[in-house]
């Protein structure tokens, strides 16, 4: 089967080289039996969740009842903070699905994502080196300045004022997508659960992100209130929703991954958030937590290594072999340990290859895609970027082979989750769609591919029929359209 491994003999090299390869695909091949267990025991995961507050798969109640119709019109901003950059966009519902999206983004430094979370949202100094000079002594000092970022509120500041939105009489309704886990008290309301994909800004877990930004908006005087937090899945769900009314679930397959779906309030047991309107609700599942306990997942050494040295150790285990941040560093730490045993580039690494995240998952999908009988451009990838002094072809179908291994991996594990929720909602049979946004669904190689032959040994033929998945467009920033629906709140103060 083409999706499960390609076969050991194509890369040549010796019996040892061979024989490694061999143990590789053991080690990350997912066979359709463990899927299926992986599925099952995500399923009853799921239901733990909805039935007690506090379980590894979260299951947050997102407060966003009822469902889009497509019909609703008008223009709305919203803030989209999660990942690799801060955005901030504006929306305009157009009607009959259809909707355009204006957006700037703003890169958010690695220093950012660290920083005391005052300085992500609020007043701030960051120390920038502009020079050198020679004191008395004859030692060099760093002449430093001190500018203040004010990041985030000054990024919507600026984006108003270029789109002419600054003169507002009232103040302007913002959704606020924030992709992390918050567990929500109300739709503009809740407390940051942990950090997820390398932030780590401490004093903000346990307080709610959007009175931090509530008031880094109040002190620059920017006239917008936040009508409304949703996690970036819901946002997704939306998103696809507005265009494709049957959507069950909003996937998110980039820099993290998570899943959001419709729930019957009947079946939300631990609800306690007061009367609701609709007799649905949209759960932000959290689902990059599933299996902390690895009772389930078929972990390698190589996931144990990043998760030990990750920021995060035991944390977002499912997270941690499915998303983008973390596929290029697992393909690192299966390079490392062919060089060791010297079965790999004549057991030669490099200073850049030495060093954490220096494989990125791009290079991954880059690597997969290269279809040269030489493989030029892994060579460059592997020679020029990462610096290693020669590679052979072997060498080249090795690691090409790794990096198929652990995405075809990734793909199957997401379908795994896809397929929990199907089967947990009972929705195969009426057919749903599935809106997913993020890098990897949209850029690597194969992807979506590898999801549905998964899906296929979960649910059989003609699963694609039945499960739409396609692409959200934008499913980050439609927040906005949440803040919509939630326009009549009171201005939080
Ligand atoms: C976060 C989720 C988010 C996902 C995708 C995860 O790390 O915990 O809240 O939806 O990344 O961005
Ligand atoms: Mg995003």
């Amino acid at each position: 089967r083409q999706h499960l491994a390609v076969a050991v003999e194509d890369v040549g090299g010796t019996q040892a080289q061979h024989d490694a390869v061999a143990e590789l695909i053991r080690a990350f091949t997912v066979s359709a039996d463990k899927l299926r267990a992986i599925q099952t025991h995500f399923i009853s995961e799921m239901e733990k969740g909805l039935k007690h507050h506090g379980q590894t798969v979260a299951m947050i109640p997102s407060f966003v009842e009822g469902r889009l119709t497509g019909q609703e019109k008008g223009t709305f901003l919203a803030l989209d903070l999660g990942g690799t950059n801060l955005r901030v966009v504006q929306v305009e519902l157009l009607g009959a699905g259809e909707f355009t999206t204006k957006s700037t983004k703003y890169k958010v430094s690695e220093e950012l994502k660290t920083t005391d979370a005052k300085n992500l949202f609020r007043i701030s100094g960051t120390l920038v080196c502009y020079g050198w000079r020679i004191n008395l002594l004859n030692r060099l000092i760093p002449i430093v300045l001190v500018r203040s970022i004010d990041f985030i509120a000054d990024s919507i500041d600026s984006f108003l004022a270029e789109h002419g939105l600054d003169a507002a009489e009232e103040a302007i309704p913002l959704g606020f997508t924030f992709s992390f886990p918050v567990y929500q008290s109300k739709i503009n309301r809740g407390t940051l659960k942990s950090w997820t994909k390398g932030f780590s800004c401490p004093g903000l877990v346990g307080k709610d992100p959007v009175v931090m930004l509530q008031d880094a908006l109040a002190k620059k005087h920017v006239p917008v209130f936040v009508t409304a937090l949703v996690n970036d899945t819901v946002g997704t769900l939306l998103s696809h929703a507005y265009r494709n009314p049957d959507t069950m679930a909003g996937i998110i397959l980039g820099t993290g991954t998570n899943g959001a779906y419709i729930e019957n309030m009947k079946n939300i047991e631990k609800w306690d958030g007061g009367s609701t309107s609709s007799n649905e609700m949209i759960i932000n599942m959290e689902f990059g937590a599933f299996d902390n306990e690895r009772r389930a997942l078929p972990l390698t050494m190589f996931d144990n290594k990043l998760d030990r040295e990750s920021i995060n150790p035991h944390e977002q285990i499912f997270e941690k072999m499915i998303a983008g941040m973390y596929l290029g560093e697992i393909v690192r730490n299966t390079l490392l340990h062919l060089i060791d045993r010297e079965l790999l580039f004549s057991g030669n690494s490099s200073k850049e290859l030495n060093e954490m995240w220096s494989l990125e998952t791009t290079y991954m999908s880059a690597i997969e895609a290269d279809a040269d009988p030489q493989l030029e451009s892994t060579k460059n990838i592997l020679e020029q970027t990462l610096s290693i002094p020669s590679t052979t072809l072997t060498d080249r179908r090795i690691v090409k082979k790794v990096c198929e291994l652990v995405g075809t991996r990734a793909a199957r594990l997401a379908s795994a989750a896809i397929g929990g929720i199907i089967a947990h909602r009972d929705a195969l049979e009426a057919g749903c769609a599935c809106g997913i946004d993020g890098s990897l669904y949209e850029f690597y190689p194969n992807f979506e591919t590898r999801m549905y032959a998964a899906l296929k040994e979960l649910f059989g033929e003609g699963v694609e029929k039945k499960i739409r998945l396609g692409l959200a467009k934008d499913g980050s920033g439609v927040g906005g359209v949440a803040a919509k629906m939630f326009k009549s709140l009171p201005v939080p103060v």
